[in-house]
């Protein structure tokens, strides 16, 4: 290539990184060849958007920007708005002097939910009722639609925890107990990234193409087996547990091509995950072949902090050992990267381990064809919260409740709900919230309460719109019985249920539904037939009340589409999910799980009532 500047001519070097017809292991290695320390280090940072400055992003060659939760380019950001911002960022890093794209990466937990007007699936924890792999495959790929339609290509997800005890804050992200369910649901990940090919070797991640993202497993390994369901706590388990419980979906995980794995902030028998050397090196990387990358959960790497009096150094020396490529710094990146510069100049951790974390790095860029094409156009603007995608939410959610009562011993079953009657009362907390029917990771990170945040339809909404035109819906948040009394009516549905959580502010040891929950309930259910509709991220306790409700549903967290609650209701389709978690009687039950000796639950692993449908759904590809 011939280059002129006021008459100088000079032949451009031959790049060979940069030509897409050399085989991508030879571009890996003339990339690394040309690269310095510093930029090797950039490589392995991320750092949070707000930080992503062109300064920084040039002075450290940063290597990749993530979301964190909440982190919008501006209250209701359009598609276009993300897309520009992501490109912003790119565009720096593209002017570096090699020109390595950065990766942009977010929370994608159950649909875009950062985003507004992104589509908002059902939590884990109902997924995992429909037993539905191809159901939750479909949802992975409308995800990855909706996340490349803001430009990002790469999605921290899914979480493949097996919650084992519903006192974790996390447990929605869960899509079970059993690990066979788990497994199953692994099949999210090529519906994000694709099928990985017939002849690919294992371990080598596969992105099949710009309408797809890169996926991250997590939260390796056994960050749903803490004590007490203590979030981010200790977990002790024998071998058997860990290979037989916690460590299949990985195995899954890896032969579908995952791209990434994020490390789980949890210890396992005292030793901190993101320090865990013979797990994460000699197992996942050397054993299983591994070839993604692995990124730190977020500043998991100052948690290190065993010996005692280990500090900073320490800590980044221990993550880096053990085998950590990506560290999700998010804010204090000089000091990271200068602890790490520090560290490779004395020869405490050797450059051959910068390098493995750098070529991991690469490859992933390089799947993601980043280099050949870096910057999102706005073709896929269109795609985030079709109607498409809605409908598919909408299937989720009806197939995602379990029905675990429908009538008292001396009384006809109450569902399907009658869509004509003359008067009909909707109450509770969660009747008319979107923000509570999306639970955590919605919005922000602890997730919102009210309708405005985003678009969708609350199951009040979705009950208006369902009924017959002649039928009165009455709608009172939390009615005292005398008004339920004194008003004749045929029925009423009863929607309440837990106030959004995230990570360790979930934790509970009582799981009680909050007030005024229970005395909704007891007002209303008292007076008049009643179905209660709980929704919530975890079986919660019911024993006190079960007796005077005629008919419990369990929704979850339903997300956007609460239409698909009123379509079961009411018999336009039947209910047919199972139970994916013990529901237990009392808390001092726990932890307790299907198999176990002593197992004396409500409603045991596997339960759901069913009822006649109207039409009924053809795809049931329930596991056995
Ligand atoms: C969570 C991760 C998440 C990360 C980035 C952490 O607190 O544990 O699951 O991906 O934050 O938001």
């Amino acid at each position: 290539v011939l280059f002129c500047l006021w008459a100088v001519c000079a032949e451009a070097e031959y790049l060979k990184y940069k030509d897409p017809k050399q085989p991508m292991p030879a571009r890996i290695k003339d990339l690394m060849k040309r690269m310095t320390l510093e930029e090797k280090i950039g490589q392995m940072s991320q750092i949070e958007m707000r930080f992503a400055s062109p300064d920084v992003m040039k002075q450290y060659f940063i290597g990749s920007v993530l979301s964190a939760p909440g982190n919008t380019p501006g209250p209701n950001a359009t598609a276009e708005d993300w897309v520009n911002m992501v490109n912003k960022i790119q565009k720096t890093a593209l002017s570096t002097r090699l020109g390595i794209p950065m990766i942009y990466g977010i929370d994608a937990m159950h649909g875009h939910n950062f985003a507004y007007n992104a589509t908002i699936f059902p939590h884990n924890i109902g997924l995992g009722v429909t037993r539905d792999p191809d159901l939750v495959k479909r949802i992975g790929a409308a995800t990855a639609l909706e996340v490349r339609a803001t430009g990002i290509p790469y999605a921290f997800a899914p979480s493949i925890s097996v919650c084992r005890d519903p006192r974790w804050g996390r447990c929605y992200e869960s899509y079970s107990e059993d690990i066979n369910i788990v497994r199953a649901m692994t099949e999210i990940i090529p519906g994000l990234q694709g099928d990985v090919p017939a002849n690919s070797s294992k371990g080598v991640p596969f992105v099949g193409g710009k309408s797809k993202v890169a996926a991250c497993a997590k939260h390796y390994v056994a960050d749903g087996g803490t004590e007490r369901g203590i979030d981010a706590y200790n977990t002790v388990i024998n071998r058997t547990s860990l290979f037989g419980i916690h460590m299949p979906a990985y195995y899954d995980s890896i032969i579908k091509g995952v791209s990434t794995v994020m490390l789980s902030f949890s210890s396992l028998n005292g030793q901190k995950m993101h320090a865990n050397r013979h797990l994460v090196t000699r197992f996942l990387k050397d054993k299983l072949k591994f070839r993604g990358f692995v990124i730190s959960d977020w500043e998991g790497i100052n948690q290190i902090t065993t010996p005692r009096d280990a500090n900073y150094t320490y800590s980044v020396q221990a993550g880096i050992l053990a085998g950590i490529d990506m560290v999700m710094i998010p804010n204090n990146y000089t000091d990271f990267i200068g602890n790490l510069t520090l560290l490779v100049k004395d020869n405490i951790i050797p450059m051959s381990r910068i390098d493995d974390a750098v070529e991991r790095i690469l490859r992933v860029k390089f799947i993601l064809s980043l280099f050949e094409d870096p910057l999102a156009d706005l073709s896929l603007v269109n795609q985030l919260g079709t109607q498409e995608h809605r409908e598919l939410a909408r299937e989720a959610v009806r197939k995602s409740l379990v029905l675990l009562k429908n009538g008292k011993i001396t009384s006809q079953p109450l569902l399907p709900l009658p869509k004509k009657a003359p008067k009909i009362l909707v109450a509770g907390t969660h009747a008319d919230n979107l923000g509570y029917q999306c639970g955590g990771w919605t919005n922000q990170w602890q997730g919102v309460s009210g309708n405005n945040f985003t678009v969708g339809t609350t199951i009040l909404s979705a009950i208006k719109k369902t009924v017959d035109p002649s039928t009165q819906v009455v709608y009172q948040q939390n009615p005292d019985a005398n008004f339920v009394k004194s008003n004749e009516f045929d029925y009423a549905i009863v929607v309440v249920g837990e106030v959004p959580y995230a990570e360790m502010m979930g934790d509970s040891s009582n799981l009680t539904i909050p007030e005024p929950g229970p005395s909704t309930i007891n007002n209303v259910c008292g007076a008049v037939k009643c179905v209660v509709v709980i929704v919530s991220g975890r079986p919660v306790v019911l024993e006190p009340y079960v007796e005077k409700i005629d008919a419990v549903v369990a929704a979850w967290l339903p997300g956007t589409e609460g239409q698909g609650v009123a379509d079961v209701l009411f018999g336009d389709y039947g209910f047919t999910g199972k139970l994916a978690r013990t529901w237990f009687k009392s808390v001092d039950q726990l932890p307790m799980n299907v198999g176990d000796r002593n197992y004396n639950p409500l409603f045991p692993f596997g339960f759901g009532l069913t009822t006649q449908a109207v039409k009924m759904n053809k795809k049931t590809a329930l596991i056995p």
